[in-house]
């Protein structure tokens, strides 16, 4: 739920005004935690295009398309192979581009299927180098309007982060979250999560050029850390993230290492190890509160995985050490989560957890009833979480020209004229 944001020195000066990053949404008074449901169900399902995309699928279900072609058993799992290569390290979009594969092969695969990735219907370049693209879902249902999902692309001096989505929408309602107030249309497919990085190589020229020696494709990429917290949850999409992840980590494709890559929940205790034992990457939880009772307003789902049940899932987290800390994200909300019993709170509830906590000054939303916590506030509360000996960095915004939080492009474009897109961008950028 946090992209569009990156880390700042603890004790950096950004005042509220500039440090302002989270987006929020309205959110109704009077309304209790208890009427908000808990989880959407998906209005959709997939139906895959005419030509699906190699993009996505294993190397098992890419031999299966190969048979179908009437490629002889012995040769397919090299070709299979060969297909990996090209796709995902050489960044190829059509088979035509795929020489060492014969010209005969790659007419079959091109009557059958593609190496497409999403469309990019919208690119927004902000003044600090972050990008922001919208994209388009081939699918097999005629849509008068195909789905779309965003992307963002957030350089650093040591890394270049990419925010993926996982869902159409999202499965929960956190009431602080602007893509809560989505309905859940469907969930992505694992070709769907890994063509975002696709295409985030594509748009950035990331690929190695063809004159690349064997061995050096993957130096000096652009696209060096994943994070799953654009739209979406993404464990209620568990098996596409998961099947995306472990292509993007292959060595023999795209190579982003697992300590690269982190998953972001708001607390599906059940598939919280299950990240851990099959996909071992890097854990982040939304938290931004201490008490239950808060938290099943702000994140209604920990009214069905309460705060205690989440911690032990944390404890039990098989790739968590020292070295792999779990992150705890914390929005500040001013006089509702950032008081200094908060923070001690805190502390305690972490205890026996390798973690550090990320806290992120919340940028209101026009409608919305939080206001961002006072910058002395934030300080005092980041001062006494780093006195018990955690990390705390406070999160500064990244793209505020493009509006880069989460949920925010899809739904400005879908709601909003020009007009009215040119002002929220100006108040971005001023307020
Ligand atoms: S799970 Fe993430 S994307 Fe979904 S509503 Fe909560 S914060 Fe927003």
């Amino acid at each position: 739920m946090s992209c569009g944001m990156s880390e700042a020195p603890r004790n950096s000066s950004t005042g509220p005004t500039e440090a302002a990053a989270i987006a929020g949404v309205p959110h109704a008074s009077g309304t209790s935690a208890g009427d908000v449901p808990l989880e959407k169900t998906p209005l959709e399902t997939y139906v895959p295009p005419a030509k699906p995309s190699l993009i996505g699928l294993s190397r098992a279900q890419i031999s299966d398309h190969l048979a179908a072609i009437g490629v002889a058993p012995a040769q397919r799992r090299m070709r299979a192979q060969q297909l990996w290569h090209w796709m995902y390290v050489r960044g190829a979009r059509t088979f035509g581009e795929m020489t060492s594969v014969s010209k005969d092969m790659r007419a079959e695969l091109e009557k059958h299927v593609t190496v497409d990735r999403p469309e990019v219907v919208a690119e927004q370049i902000s003044n600090d180098g972050t990008r922001k693209w919208l994209l388009r879902l081939p699918s097999g249902n005629n849509l008068e309007k195909p789905h779309e999902v965003e992307c963002v692309y957030i350089p650093e001096t040591d890394r270049g982060t990419l925010c993926v989505s996982s869902q159409v929408g999202c499965t929960l309602n956190c009431s602080f979250c602007h893509t809560g107030t989505q309905r859940l249309v469907r969930n992505l497919t694992a070709g769907e999560i890994v063509g975002q990085v696709m295409v985030a190589r594509d748009r950035l020229n990331d690929w190695p050029s063809a004159s690349s020696p064997p061995g050096e494709e993957k130096t000096h990429r652009l696209v060096t850390n994943i994070v799953m917290m654009g739209m979406g949850e993404p464990l209620y999409n568990f098996d596409a993230v998961r099947d995306a992840l472990l292509i993007v980590a292959d060595n023999e494709g795209i190579g982003i290492s697992k300590r690269r890559i982190t998953l972001s929940t708001s607390g599906v205790v059940p598939n919280i190890v299950r990240t851990g034992e099959e996909i071992g990457v890097m854990l982040a939880i939304s938290l931004h509160a201490v008490r239950d009772e808060l938290r099943n307003e702000l994140v209604p789902l920990n009214r069905k995985y309460p705060i205690a049940e989440l911690m032990q899932a944390c404890r039990d987290y098989p790739a968590a050490s020292n070295a792999k800390r779990i992150t705890f994200e914390y929005v500040m909300l001013k006089g509702v989560n950032d008081s200094l019993d908060d923070a001690k709170r805190l502390v305690k509830l972490l205890k026996g957890i390798h973690a550090k906590i990320n806290l992120i000054p919340f940028n209101p939303w026009p409608g919305t009833h939080y206001e961002c916590s006072d910058w002395d506030q934030i300080e005092k509360f980041s001062e006494y979480i780093f006195n018990a000996g955690y990390s705390s960095p406070v999160r500064t915004p990244r793209g505020r020209d493009i509006l880069a939080a989460c949920g925010q492009l899809k739904s400005e474009t879908e709601k909003l004229s020009a007009r009215e897109r040119q002002a929220l961008r100006a108040m971005a950028m001023t307020d």
